[in-house]
């Protein structure tokens, strides 16, 4: 798979950069360790207002990443989702990479907007978890009527955990582990979660930690739990949803051999380029003496780094610029 630039990311600065690379007719792929796109934005804050992204009074944080997205569908980026850019080879004029779907992609160019680096969720520490993920362990609901009908575990205190249970609790039938009594969510929404459990459309059990998992070929039959003294509880379950947040690691970039600062990665102003020719970093990944970590920051660099680019993607051809209402888009 042959590309003109690979981008690792897809948050805000990774999407603008797959569009300014087709307004310079640059065929580009994009890699996330997410199922989505929209980096922190989609992760962290979908539903939250913006208010300093130019020309917009407010925006919300979701709609801004669909945009985006819509906005570089003009060059129809290829995109890898689901995947973590695991190694990075320097071949001389080109580079090769690999994702841990064990897809190898090739460019004469890599930009990362990688952000504070893959996201990833906090795994429970349970014997043989990793047979039964992508099967009977979801750590992210993109489909919730998969789950109907089904007796589902879900673990974690906070909004997401609640969230889903009340909302899956609709049509399955939920239990919600928590270590603690006390829940870490919105206060409306704790409120409606002991209103269903007295309503028997959920079963609460506090004070029980994950412990251990049963079943057969991926497939989960029982989900056991543990107190502090060590006394055992056994839950039936088809479902375990483990929702104890995100995790950001830059993690496999770190041995690209790139400079790293304070788990930042160097560029030189105003190109952005990395210490490696043909290598650049953009968004809150990248940084520079008076660098501001924000997405209108980050939308400048990534056009500065493609324009830059733009003689080691075509082989030397210098680059003519133009406006793009004198360039437009051909749909
Ligand atoms: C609560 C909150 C509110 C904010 N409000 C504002 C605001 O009002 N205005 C503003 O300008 N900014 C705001 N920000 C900051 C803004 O969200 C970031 O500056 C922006 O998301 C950075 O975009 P990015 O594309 O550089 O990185 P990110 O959004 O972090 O995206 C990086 C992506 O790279 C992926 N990735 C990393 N490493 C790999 C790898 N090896 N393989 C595959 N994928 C990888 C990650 O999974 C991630 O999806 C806010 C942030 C938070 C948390």
């Amino acid at each position: 798979m042959q590309f003109d630039v690979i981008i690792i990311g897809a948050g805000p600065s990774g999407l603008f950069s797959a569009f300014q690379a087709g307004m310079l007719g640059m065929r580009s792929a994009i890699i996330d360790s997410l199922e989505v796109v929209g980096g922190q934005c989609s992760a962290l804050y979908p539903e939250k207002p913006i208010y300093d992204i130019p020309a917009y009074p407010k925006i919300i944080s979701q709609d801004l990443v669909d945009k985006l997205y819509q906005q570089a569908e003009a060059f129809s980026p290829k995109y890898f989702l689901s995947q973590q850019v695991i190694a990075l080879e320097n071949c001389g004029d080109f580079f090769k990479l690999q994702t841990s779907a064990k897809n190898t992609l090739q460019a004469k160019i890599v930009i990362i907007a990688a952000g504070a680096g893959s996201f990833g969720p906090n795994r429970p520490p349970l014997k043989d978890i990793e047979l039964y993920e992508g099967k009977s362990i979801f750590y992210l609901v993109t489909n919730r009527e998969v789950f109907a009908d089904k007796n589902i575990v879900i673990a974690g205190g906070g909004d997401s955990a609640l969230d889903w249970a009340i909302s899956l609790s609709e049509i399955a039938n939920v239990s919600v582990v928590h270590r603690r009594n006390k829940f870490r969510a919105a206060p409306a929404t704790i409120q409606k979660i002991h209103e269903l459990e007295s309503a028997h459309k959920i079963k609460l059990v506090t004070n029980y930690q994950l412990d251990a998992l049963t079943g057969k070929n991926g497939i989960l039959s029982e989900v056991i739990l543990a107190d502090l003294d060590g006394n055992k509880k056994t839950l039936i379950a088809d479902i375990l949803l483990p929702f104890f947040g995100l995790t950001q690691n830059l993690g496999p970039i770190l041995d690209f051999g790139l400079n790293i600062s304070n788990h930042h990665i160097k560029v030189n102003y105003p190109y952005f380029e990395t210490n490696i020719k043909g290598i650049y970093a953009v968004g809150d990944t990248a940084t520079y003496e008076g660098k501001l970590k924000l997405i209108l920051t980050s939308f400048a660099e990534s056009a500065s780094a493609l324009h830059h680019a733009y003689s080691r993607v075509f082989d030397g051809k210098a680059l003519h610029f133009e406006y793009s209402t004198t360039k437009g888009i051909k749909n």
